[in-house]
């Protein structure tokens, strides 16, 4: 059988996760046999999970489209306002709680997730395979890293995280996702990711520190692992890291 010929358009920012060094936004493929669009474009470094729209001619396409010759595919990033093939999004609403999973190198991001209020499953012992299964059965998004991990075919949400920086990659997690008006600043620990509880100060007393005693009033307590938060001097930091990675938003506490 002879070789097929087909051109695939990349738009950015998907031009630069191609694992080529030719990384022209119309790439030129080859294969053999029928391929689906989905595998072509793995193959050449792009999960699926980061693919919004797939256009053939000006129509939509699905990942199982079987790539012709002749054909030039467009190929669109997902965004929260262009995620049309996960089917995350319904009319710019998520259609799941923003729940994630975290692989084990995101420890410091699932512990910010957690901060901003968001539901951040995350162990360092997690191994790939118990990632994907946690993610595909608990319908959660999976946030990684690593490529091969999202190119598993259970798996339908997720997003490669580009940065190595902390702090972009919140910024990543929270425009991929729209995530800003769901912010709830310190309801869940920081550590284990349970939901705060009220606490009396008496019960909790023994605990503090003679300043913390002195100068705060209202406490809560991780449920988990028994953490007491207060909104201590931690708290102004927090609040001004924040100011500084999402300069001019509004984030209450
Ligand atoms: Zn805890």
């Amino acid at each position: 059988m002879s070789a097929t010929t087909a051109h695939i358009h990349f738009h950015q920012p998907l031009q630069e996760l191609l694992r080529s060094r030719n990384r022209e936004p119309l790439q030129q493929i080859e294969f053999k046999d029928s391929q689906t669009i989905k595998h072509l474009v793995e193959s050449l470094g792009i999960p699926h999970t980061e693919i919004g729209i797939l256009k053939v001619m000006d129509s939509r396409i699905g990942f199982g489209y079987l790539v012709k010759s002749g054909d030039v595919v467009h190929v669109y990033p997902a965004t929260a306002v262009q995620d049309r093939l996960s089917g995350l999004f319904k009319d710019g609403q998520m259609i799941i709680p923003p729940n994630f999973i975290l692989d084990n190198h995101l420890g410091k991001l699932a512990g910010d997730l957690r901060m901003l209020g968001f539901d951040a499953g995350y162990s360092n012992q997690y191994q790939d395979q118990e990632l994907a299964k946690s993610a595909i059965a608990q319908r959660r998004i999976l946030l990684t890293r690593d490529r091969q991990l999202l190119m598993r075919k259970l798996i339908q949400y997720g997003y490669l995280v580009r940065s190595l920086n902390p702090d972009e990659q919140l910024l990543e997690v929270m425009e991929r996702f729209n995530l800003h008006s769901d912010i709830k600043l310190f309801q869940r620990c920081m550590r284990c990711n349970h939901i705060l509880e009220p606490v009396k100060k008496k019960e909790i007393q023994h605990r503090l520190e003679p300043l913390t005693n002195k100068y705060f009033f209202e406490f809560k307590i991780c449920p988990g692992c028994q953490q007491v938060y207060w909104a201590g001097s931690h708290v102004e930091r927090m609040m001004n890291r924040l100011a500084e990675i999402f300069p001019g938003k509004e984030i209450d506490f």
